[in-house]
């Protein structure tokens, strides 16, 4: 199997509290990885350090290394908006652009120069009908995306981030902030790009790991503790 991201003994800091002590894990290709554990136990750390999100944060320091493709991304080459595109994020609460869905799912595209209609179009629509939200949206694709529930708008966001065809996928607990109505809808837009995408996912909801994700990583006290096919994992709790 070949592995998309590896990491190898990462600790990252946050000023001298070292919030992960030396984690070892790598993310297959067309996979669904889930990261478990209890609240502060370095499940969100970890996967904002696959692409250095935690960058933003003043006096964070990582060590250890990360590759993606084989190349290291904390390599003073990296180019962190690139390294963002390949590797996509969605966050916590739904944080879809003021502007119509449309502009949202295309945001990336057009950045990187993209101008004919036809791909945009396309490529909308794919990534709609990829997040199973194309139904809801496909007749007012020029509507403000914050018009539309929490459910749909973190849907409209996976498209955006599929839109741009990255490597892997992080989701940091996507579906928290979400009913459980629309926190199923999202796991069933999860479920259909299964196979197709490289995928971390941190949720605290057991079930939901168990549901949607191959493979589980448990977190304590920021260490990983345990890694192996969600179904051993389950089954011999
Ligand atoms: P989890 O996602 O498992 O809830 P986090 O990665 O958010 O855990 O947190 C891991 C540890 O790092 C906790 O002790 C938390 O308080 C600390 N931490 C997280 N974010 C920051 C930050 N921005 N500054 C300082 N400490 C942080
Ligand atoms: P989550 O459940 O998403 O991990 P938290 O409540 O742990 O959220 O953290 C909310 C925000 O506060 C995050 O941006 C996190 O980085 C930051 N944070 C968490 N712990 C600390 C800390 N000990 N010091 C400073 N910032 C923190």
């Amino acid at each position: 199997n070949n592995n998309i991201i590896t990491a190898e003994n990462v600790r990252l800091y946050y000023g001298k509290h070292e919030a992960l002590h030396g984690i070892d894990l790598d993310f297959p290709e067309k996979q669904i990885t889930a990261l478990i554990g209890p609240s502060g136990s370095g499940k969100s750390t970890f996967l904002r350090s696959l692409n250095r999100m935690n960058d933003l944060i003043p006096d964070v320091t990582v060590t250890g290394t990360i590759r993606l493709d084989g190349s290291d991304i904390y390599s003073p080459q990296t180019d962190t908006v690139e390294l963002r595109k390949r590797v996509g994020m969605v966050f916590q609460q739904p944080n879809p652009f003021p502007f119509s869905v449309y502009e949202n799912v295309t945001y990336g595209l057009r950045l990187a120069g993209v101008k004919d209609k036809k791909l945009l179009d396309q490529r909308v629509e794919e990534s709609l009908k990829l997040a199973a939200v194309w139904d809801e949206t496909k007749d007012h694709l020029k509507d403000n995306a914050l018009s539309f529930s929490g459910g749909q708008q973190q849907r409209i966001c996976i498209a955006r981030v599929l839109a741009v065809k990255p490597e892997i996928i992080l989701l940091d607990e996507p579906t928290s902030a979400l009913d459980p109505v629309s926190s199923a809808k999202v796991e069933d837009s999860l479920l259909a790009i299964k196979n197709q995408y490289t995928i971390a996912i941190v949720t605290h909801n057991m079930q939901q790991a168990s549901r949607i994700s191959d493979r589980t990583a448990f977190f304590l006290n920021g260490k990983l503790i345990e890694v192996d096919n969600t179904a051993n994992i389950f089954l011999n709790p």
